[in-house]
């Protein structure tokens, strides 16, 4: 098996699984239970919390727990939205997000809120002139993520926060998905930030919403009192405590292995694609774990499948919007038709080896020469 999706999802790591076996004998109280043994997942659930504040930065943020990044998106849009419509309906967002901020910002608008998609520039960021422009009185919240999970291209979080500055009640929630743990990021100033375990080489089902203490929200999941008052059910203290340890191992030697990863972009750009021929990178610059290529001779979908015959996994657009061969956000960065149904994602890790990059290679080769 050569695996070459882990934007889609990751691996869990030996360490997160041993321990979550173990956390589950140990921890299998309910949190919320107020005898000893609860109280002992709640301390633990707590002291997770407080490590991932550490981890990441962050001081006055509320950890709450949720079952993947698609939950924290839908608490962060549509729970501060709903809560904070009395002060206004007008919400920003980019044209570079998941489809669990996309369908969230679909239904807002069916309630009436007004919902404004940037355009990009020339170098495929978000226009954050327009943004600046657009920010108007009853703007209640900017969403726009920082790594875009297709092509991997990067906004320019820095100038984002500076516009915002001028506009301090105005929410900012971003979608951390595909960086927290990937790249270096300064979340200082992001209000509401959404996680996801399982793109960090922890468990799928859990993730997170770090909410700045100051923002409120109405729930999506209502229930009793559990560890936040914003998301109810009973909080599974095993599953949240391998949230932590993911992040830990994540963000260990994070710079040693965004090296080895940027050298095996570069790899696959100079050694592994020329020989294939026929192809295009759809974006140069995005960050080092993603590559979108166009291989031209070949509809992205039937490339999927032939690969995946070979025991080579990659994807098309990304897993969550991946029926159709056809991608959108590729046709809107390069106005090509034919690179827009020929594209697909190859993602990479610091656990990927050269040798499966040349076996990689010598399957695209037998495939696309098969074809023409
Ligand atoms: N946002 C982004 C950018 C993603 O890549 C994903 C996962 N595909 C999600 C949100 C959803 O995450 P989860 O699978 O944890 O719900």
């Amino acid at each position: 098996m050569i695996y070459l999706d882990y934007s889609a999802t990751t691996p869990p790591s030996d360490a997160v699984l041993k321990q979550y076996a173990s956390d589950n004998l140990e921890f299998f109280a309910n949190p919320n239970s107020i005898h000893e043994l609860g109280l002992l997942a709640k301390q633990k659930i707590d002291q997770s919390s407080l490590e991932i504040n550490q981890l990441l930065g962050l001081q006055n943020y509320e950890v709450i727990y949720t079952s993947g990044a698609t939950e924290a998106n839908n608490l962060a849009i549509k729970g501060f939205a709903l809560q904070n419509a009395y002060r206004g309906k007008h919400i920003i967002t980019s044209p570079y997000e998941h489809s669990s901020v996309t369908t969230v910002m679909n239904y807002l608008a069916k309630q009436d809120f007004d919902i404004d998609v940037l355009d990009i520039t020339e170098d495929g960021t978000i226009d954050l002139a327009q943004l600046k422009e657009l920010l108007r009185k009853d703007t209640i919240l900017v969403s726009i993520s920082l790594i875009n999970s297709e092509l991997g291209i990067k906004q320019d979080l820095p100038a984002i926060k500076e516009i915002l500055k001028t506009h301090p009640k105005v929410v900012f929630h971003s979608d951390m998905t595909q960086a927290i743990g990937k790249v270096v990021v300064d979340l200082s100033d992001v209000d509401l930030i959404s996680m996801s375990a399982h793109k960090i080489y922890g468990l799928k089902g859990i993730g997170a919403l770090l909410r700045k203490k100051s923002v409120d929200l109405m729930p999506v999941i209502h229930g009793g009192k559990s560890t936040s008052r914003f998301r109810g059910g009973t909080p599974p203290a095993p599953l949240i405590l391998s949230l932590n340890h993911a992040l830990k191992n994540a963000l260990k030697d994070l710079h040693q292995k965004i090296k080895k990863v940027t050298e095996l972009k570069t790899y696959l750009i100079d050694n592994i694609l020329p020989p294939v021929g026929n192809y295009h990178v759809n974006y140069m610059d995005g960050i080092p774990q993603i590559l979108n290529i166009s291989f031209l001779d070949m509809e992205a979908h039937l490339l999927l499948k032939k690969l995946s015959d070979k025991g080579i996994y990659i994807s098309t657009q990304t897993a969550c919007a991946s029926e159709s061969s056809y991608s959108p956000t590729v046709m809107k960065l390069t106005g090509s038709e034919k690179f827009a149904s020929t594209s697909v994602r190859i993602s990479l890790s610091h656990l990927t080896t050269v040798e499966e990059l040349d076996k990689f290679g010598e399957a695209l080769k037998e495939i696309l020469h098969e074809n023409r």
